[in-house]
């Protein structure tokens, strides 16, 4: 059909005598049913009075009988209606006889999107243009280069036909665009996670429960694919690979040129991203509690990093204070002897007195002294001597939860004893540390 050539039937008669000047019998019983049902002999013989029969034998003559057999010549004339599909759109091929009359329902940019075109695909495709004649619809589908014909006679199913078979990265391309950045957009992957080799961040003192990784994307400048659009939409959207309806492959070589023609300048537009992931981990913390922490591991690197809560640094390893920020440091107060860090409002800060580490809980009074301190009581003169004082000597001494101080005045000089968790340090006091100390001790 493509080369326009077609003929039926001849208005040679066959030779006489020849096996095609037999009729056949499905010839002969069409002939038999149209002389039965439409040749009538009109008018009919009547019969006529005795007088005028006398008359008309005398002037009748004998006449020859016809003769008993005529040549009857008849010439089947096929006609023959054919719908393709072409570079012009769809063609209607009337053949009657010699006569050929074509008929074109061109293609054309479309303007809307046949529902019957969009089924079965997915991402949704572009269609680029649809032709009409009479009953039968063809449009032309298309995710970037890859591109199907679809052909549909009346509410039938459509059948689809593939134009070229070498583009289906275009369609997961397609999907994959349509993922990260709407319809009709190619996109590219230029990082990928790198699997099994990822580094996660320790939190110390703390035990790794469980971990979930999950994938998303980041827009990242034009670079070269590292890997197909497949892989990373098997990561990002297991559930929804791409699909495109059932195709055959079975479009002439020469008709494929053609509609390529017609899908070159398909307007998709390109984007290329970074699939990264997401982690979520459960700790459990030497209190007891657990905590989830997240994290977002770009694509192409393998170390995880948690922010720290005070400074946003990434931290490779991180501690959790008491509120569970996660920092890489925390402050511990002598006096609960729990963490906290520079995030928390009841965080460690030296004890005005004894320098000690001391949370906003376990302050004992306003002037900003841990408990011990606040407790500091003059020592009676025959428990001195327990203090390494002599009767002359002056010793100040207070507890309070894991901490006990100790201020003495040995002769002229000034010492402050602070023991935490046994163990003692001393430090002589002297100018405006003791100075200070001195007014608190009133
Ligand atoms: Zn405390
Ligand atoms: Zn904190
Ligand atoms: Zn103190």
């Amino acid at each position: 059909m493509i080369d326009g050539s077609q003929h039926a039937g001849t208005l040679e008669p066959p030779a006489v005598g020849s096996p095609e000047s037999i009729p056949d019998e499905a010839l002969r019983t069409e002939l038999a049913a149209l002389v039965e049902t439409q040749v009538t002999i009109e008018p009919l013989p009547e019969p006529t009075d005795l007088a005028d029969g006398r008359t008309i034998r005398k002037t009748a003559r004998k006449v020859a009988p016809p003769p008993a057999t005529t040549r009857l010549l008849v010439r089947r004339q096929k006609t023959e209606t054919t719908v393709i599909v072409d570079g012009r759109g769809l063609a209607r091929r009337h053949v009657t006889g010699d006569a050929v009359a074509v008929q074109i329902g061109g293609w054309r940019a479309a303007t809307g999107q046949p529902s019957w075109a969009l089924a079965g695909w997915n991402p949704v495709p572009k269609i680029l243009f649809t032709a009409e004649l009479d009953r039968w619809q063809a449009a032309i589908a298309a995710v970037g280069g890859f591109a199907l014909l679809g052909v549909r006679n009346g509410e039938e199913p459509p059948v689809w036909h593939r134009i070229g078979d070498d583009r289906v990265e275009d369609l997961h391309r397609g999907a994959l665009g349509a993922l990260v950045r709407g319809p009709n957009t190619l996109t590219s992957v230029i990082a990928m996670p790198a699997g099994a080799r990822l580094h996660g961040p320790v939190i110390v003192r703390a035990e790794l429960l469980e971990r979930r990784v999950s994938y998303h994307h980041s827009e990242a400048e034009a670079g070269n694919a590292i890997v197909s659009a497949a892989e990373a939409l098997a990561l990002l959207t297991p559930d929804t690979p791409p699909t495109a309806p059932h195709a055959e492959n079975t479009l002439l070589p020469q008709l494929v040129t053609e509609l390529l023609r017609l899908v070159d300048g398909h307007g998709f537009g390109q984007s290329w991203v970074r699939i990264g992931q997401r982690v979520e981990e459960t700790w459990r913390l030497l209190s007891g509690h657990t905590i989830t922490t997240g994290y977002d591991v770009p694509g192409g690197t393998v170390q995880g990093h948690l922010l720290d809560a005070v400074t946003g640094r990434p931290l490779r390893s991180a501690y959790a204070c008491r509120a569970h920020h996660l920092v890489d440091l925390v402050s511990r107060c002598a006096t609960c002897r729990t963490d906290t860090c520079a995030a928390c409002h009841d965080s460690v800060r030296p004890c005005v007195l004894c320098t000690g580490g001391v949370c906003a809980g376990c302050l004992a009074d306003a002037d900003g002294r841990c408990t011990a301190c606040a407790a500091l009581k003059k020592v009676g003169m025959f428990r001195r001597s327990r203090f390494g004082a002599s009767i002359t000597d002056a010793v100040w001494h207070g507890t309070g939860p894991n901490v006990e101080v100790t201020v003495r005045r040995v002769k002229d000089a000034w010492f402050l004893d602070r023991c935490e968790n046994n163990e003692q340090v001393t430090t002589p006091l002297a100018g405006e540390t003791l100075m200070s100390v001195q007014r608190l001790l009133r």
